[in-house]
């Protein structure tokens, strides 16, 4: 069975749901095919050999492969395979980790473990990439059939690709994918074409080409079948500027000119070649904006884009807390949950797009990767434990994982990397057919913690969601927040920072910051609490724009826009000077007075 079902210009969204249902329903089978052909490709590569010696793995049958790989092959994380990658990206030719040269790294966000990494990328990268997206179009225009030829507001940003010191293309992998041949066939087989030209996507300016797509996307508005983006944040904060700028954008539209904001050449050129005077349109978007206005821009979706079908982004994990504001801007526009993927590997397809982002499960592609599930277990609510965050078993394969269990993934990839611990916590759904559904759950490192209390970004999600259902008292809105565990001062304490839309009194204010100290509800939190070994939790609110100012801080270290995620924690001392010189007010919980 091939790895990925690579394009075929003939197939259409039955072909690929037909061949999903057939390797789902086998997965098992599907898994171990995937895992012999991993190796057989690989074999002999260096990294290996190291493990596996000289194992004939022709001569050893299915299962027992699976046994003896993962009884030679350790667990590793990224740090381990470091020295490999490095040498691959300082030009080291021979076969490390893969037997084809690798040609291509890629960068896996910095914003998720605080730095950036490399990541091996291969022509089966993107193939694996376009393959998801087909097979997820394929199962949304189920339910949300769209018509072909229209056209997609894609909130889309490339960033650089430059050169590793051994000549090797680096970049991030959505940079590498809109570069590559397969983002053209996936247009050109779904009949959907994206509103912006190649010079925007890549033109590397994220303010000019989100002004720039929103403008293509108002020019072509009666055209737009979807809106979508990477992570759900970009669509927000594009709506965001969209409030800003929409008087600027109409001028454009009625007269066919651009904004001297818009000062690289090509994509002047580009976007000017596109657009025309259109005045009876800019009159149309003038007046719809005036009423969402007085709104408070509830329902813009509907209002500007009147044939979208629906919105489509990952909107789980990370993104849940943009959702509020997501479905304000799109009121009774489905909002569609995207497919769960790393750098690594690409690993589950929504196949329910009808349900709404917080109860949407992936069912694992089992031909993309090796995957296998560690057992992750709460440590009981017993306060002297070691501050780990969870206890672990053995790892199991794909057709071993249990309903209601949570599980570290673990992947085994056609790009070199063997064992890998991707470091998120999922928990399996059902099934579908013999393939398991994820739950995404967290980043697996500990987010906060001061002494033996140990909250995860989940856990502080949480707490952020109950603490901000106060502001609405005041009908003011949360933009965006994070937090940091203060070890300086003693006792530790955290501190969650937050950027409010709307005038609060600081009565509320305090309100909210007592519901998020009570709302930590893990034992270890309680107890230091109760015994003030941590202090009371700090809100501090930071000025409009900080968020913005984190964003441009990653984005000028390289991270790129369609990847960004805001840290839910941080002890980035730069990122902290952001938040502390932007902070307008404190207040400190009176909750276990
Ligand atoms: P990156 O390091 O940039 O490749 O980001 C990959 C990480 O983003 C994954 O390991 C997850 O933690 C997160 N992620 C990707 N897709 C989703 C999703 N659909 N829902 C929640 N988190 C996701």
């Amino acid at each position: 069975m091939e790895p990925a079902v690579v394009c075929n210009n003939q197939s259409n969204g039955d072909d690929i749901i037909r061949w999903f249902e057939d390797v789902s329903e086998n997965a098992e089978l599907v898994q171990t095919q995937t895992l012999r052909r991993i190796l057989e490709l690989n074999w002999g590569v260096e990294y290996l050999k190291k493990w596996l010696g000289d194992v004939e793995i022709n001569e050893v049958d299915e299962c027992a492969l699976e046994s003896l790989y993962t009884s030679l092959v350790p667990l590793v994380s990224h740090a381990d395979l470091e020295p490999y990658i490095q040498r691959i990206a300082n030009g080291d030719s021979a076969p490390l980790l893969t037997q084809q040269p690798m040609t291509t790294l890629s960068l896996s966000s910095g914003t998720t473990e605080g730095r950036q990494k490399y990541v091996p990328f291969t022509r089966h990268s993107a193939q694996t990439t376009l393959q998801i997206f087909r097979l997820a179009a394929a199962y949304r225009s189920r339910v949300y059939p769209t018509r072909e030829g229209g056209k997609i507001l894609e909130f889309i940003y490339s960033s650089k690709q430059f050169k590793t010191r051994g000549g090797l293309t680096a970049g991030t992998a959505t940079t590498h994918y809109y570069a590559s041949q397969e983002f053209k066939i996936k247009q050109e087989t779904t009949k959907s074409f994206t509103c912006s030209p190649e010079e925007v996507i890549s033109s590397r300016d994220n303010k000019q080409a989100t002004y720039c797509h929103l403008l293509l996307g108002l020019f072509f508005s009666d055209h737009v079948e979807f809106i979508t983006s990477t992570f759900a944040y970009s669509i927000v904060q594009s709506f965001v500027t969209f409030e800003e700028l929409w008087r600027d954008l109409c001028i454009d539209i009625r007269d066919g000119s651009l904004s001297k904001r818009i000062n690289l050449p090509k994509v002047r050129k580009a976007v000017l070649d596109i657009i025309s005077p259109n005045p009876k349109l800019a009159s149309k978007i003038e007046a719809a904006c005036k009423e969402l206005e007085d709104l408070d821009w509830f329902g813009l979706v509907p209002k500007l884009w009147p044939n979208a079908k629906y919105v489509y982004s990952i909107m789980t994990g990370s993104m849940q807390p943009y959702l509020k504001k997501l479905r304000r801007y799109a009121a009774d526009v489905p909002l569609v949950s995207a497919e769960y993927g790393s750098t690594e590997s690409w690993i589950g397809v929504n196949v329910d797009p009808c349900l709404p982002p917080e109860d949407v499960t992936f069912a694992v592609v089992p031909t993309f990767s090796y995957f296998e599930f560690i057992p992750l277990y709460r440590h009981k609510q017993d306060c002297n434990v070691a501050v780990d965050d969870f206890i672990e078993d053995k790892p199991v394969p794909l057709s071993q994982v249990k309903v209601g269990q949570q599980y570290e993934i673990v992947l085994t990839t056609f790009t070199g990397l063997y064992r890998y611990r991707l470091g998120d916590v999922v928990e399996v759904a059902g099934f579908h057919r013999g393939t398991p559904k994820l739950n995404f759950i967290c980043r697996r490192k500990l987010i906060l913690t001061v002494n033996i209390d140990k909250n995860t970004e989940k856990d502080l999600q949480m707490v952020v969601e109950r603490g901000s259902q106060l502001l609405s008292k005041s009908r003011a809105e949360l933009i965006d927040f994070t937090s940091h565990a203060d070890v300086v001062n003693q006792p530790g304490h955290y501190i969650i920072y937050w950027e409010i839309k709307g005038d609060v009194e600081d009565m509320v204010l305090g309100e909210c910051c007592r519901e998020m100290d009570a709302s930590f509800v893990d034992h270890g939190y309680v107890v230091s609490r109760r015994s003030n070994s941590i202090g009371p939790l700090e809100l501090r609110i930071v000025e409009k724009g900080t968020f913005k100012k984190i964003l441009e801080y990653f984005i000028g270290n390289g991270s790129a826009l369609s990847q960004f995620k805001t840290p839910r924690c941080t002890s980035n001392n730069v990122l902290l000077s952001i938040l502390n010189l932007c902070t307008i007010k404190r207040v400190y919980s009176t909750a276990y007075a």
